[in-house]
């Protein structure tokens, strides 16, 4: 199948799922018993969450001040949000178009627990189980109980997407967070490809930036990653394109993808390469989630580099002209620095001031 057609399938699909929107959410009586949760969650080992909202030691009915207060401290902190079955980046995701939602206080000036809320404390645009995946196969029982059961699906890593795609209200969620092991393996050939061997970190989808450079450093290696630790570098990261530090080395994060493991919407699992449904590989690098949910990925694995360099920040210029003179030095300079083992990517804020201030460039 030619990547024209697969794109054309998928946007069908869509189209379909926009106007026939019929899934069962939990909460309507067509949602899966509790007898037929409690089997589903046997079969899991038990890896299935009946979510909570994370903010009810803030309401009146529940509250806590002690856990107010701690909830009023963490829940900003982007650890604190990717630690949560039930909880993504954006808090304006989390709440649905109707206001439903849980949201927590910010701290108050003297560090007192913030007052009790009086409202109701909801999930929200949140899902209702979550499927705290510890392999492959925890994703395709998921995958197949919702087709069997016409839920409302959503794959959440680290939540951090931008349009809220990894919440879902009433949804079941298969959260990938937890397969973060990254280990290395030299002179790797995807299956079925002959002829060609590379140096790959072999990583879960639920490696964070953080933790895919901290494996770097323990195996003397470099691979792709963003700028944000905790986004997640071999997930939604990854099959959006990616772009990181060591881009400018290396090219894009999906440049550097030899292989992915993928449960598909008929809940088998696939191996996706140069040699094995390229297709679905061609969709994956830069398609997002849309065609399955990948369990594993194989990376490029470079030598360390001398270094790795970003240079980001407010640049407040006294004129157009010197603004143009310092990013054409940059340039200038990323080519040696490149052939030196450097890698070096720059981030401008602000530049738009250069006719406004007069400080420095
Ligand atoms: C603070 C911040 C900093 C960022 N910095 C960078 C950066 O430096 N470089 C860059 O390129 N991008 C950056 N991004 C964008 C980021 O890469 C995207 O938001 C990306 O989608 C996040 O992926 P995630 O898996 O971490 O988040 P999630 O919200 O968990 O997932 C994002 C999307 O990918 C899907 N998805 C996640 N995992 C899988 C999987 N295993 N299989 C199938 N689908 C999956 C989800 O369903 C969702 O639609 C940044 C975003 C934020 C909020």
């Amino acid at each position: 199948m030619s990547p024209r057609s697969i794109l054309s399938i998928g946007l069908a699909i869509q189209t379909v799922s926009i106007h026939a929107a019929a899934y069962c959410l939990a909460g309507q009586a067509c949602f899966p018993s509790d007898d037929v949760l409690a089997t589903f969650e046997q079969s899991l080992g038990g890896n299935l969450i009946k979510t909570l909202p994370y903010g009810s030691a803030c309401y009146s009915a529940t509250y806590n001040a002690e856990e107010c207060l701690k909830l009023a401290n963490q829940s900003q902190t982007f650890d604190f949000r990717e630690s949560q079955a039930a909880a993504v980046m954006y808090i304006n995701n989390e709440i649905t178009k109707d206001g439903e939602g849980c949201p927590v206080p910010i701290t108050t000036a003297d560090g007192s627990p913030p007052a009790a809320i009086n409202g109701s404390c909801t999930l929200g645009n949140m899902p209702s189980y979550v499927v705290n995946v510890t392999c492959a196969h925890d994703v395709s029982l998921a995958v197949k109980f919702a087709a069997a059961h016409n839920l409302r699906l959503r794959i959440k890593n680290s939540g951090h997407d931008y349009a809220g795609r990894s919440a879902g209200k009433g949804a079941l969620s298969i959260w990938t967070r937890h397969l973060n092991e990254a280990v290395l393996i030299e002179d790797f050939s995807p299956e079925g490809v002959h002829g060609y061997s590379t140096d790959v970190v072999s990583a879960g989808p639920g490696v964070n930036v953080e933790e895919l450079n901290q494996w770097g450093a323990d195996n003397a290696r470099v691979t792709i990653g963003g700028y944000t630790p905790s986004v997640g570098a071999t997930g939604g990261y990854l099959l959006g394109g990616g772009f990181g530090p060591t881009a400018p080395h290396f090219g894009m994060g999906v440049d550097n993808v030899v292989q992915f493991e993928v449960i598909t919407a008929d809940g088998d699992i696939k191996i996706a390469n140069s040699a094995k449904n390229q297709d679905l590989f061609w969709a994956l690098r830069g398609g997002g989630g849309a065609f399955g949910v990948v369990t594993h990925v194989w990376l490029k694995a470079y030598p360390a580099l001398a270094a790795v360099n970003t240079v980001a920040g407010p640049v407040v210029c006294q004129d157009r002209a010197s603004y143009e003179q310092m990013i054409n030095t940059l340039i200038d300079l990323q080519v040696p620095l490149n052939d030196a083992g450097h890698s070096v990517s720059q981030i401008w804020i602000g530049h738009n001031q250069c006719a406004i201030h007069s400080n420095y460039c």
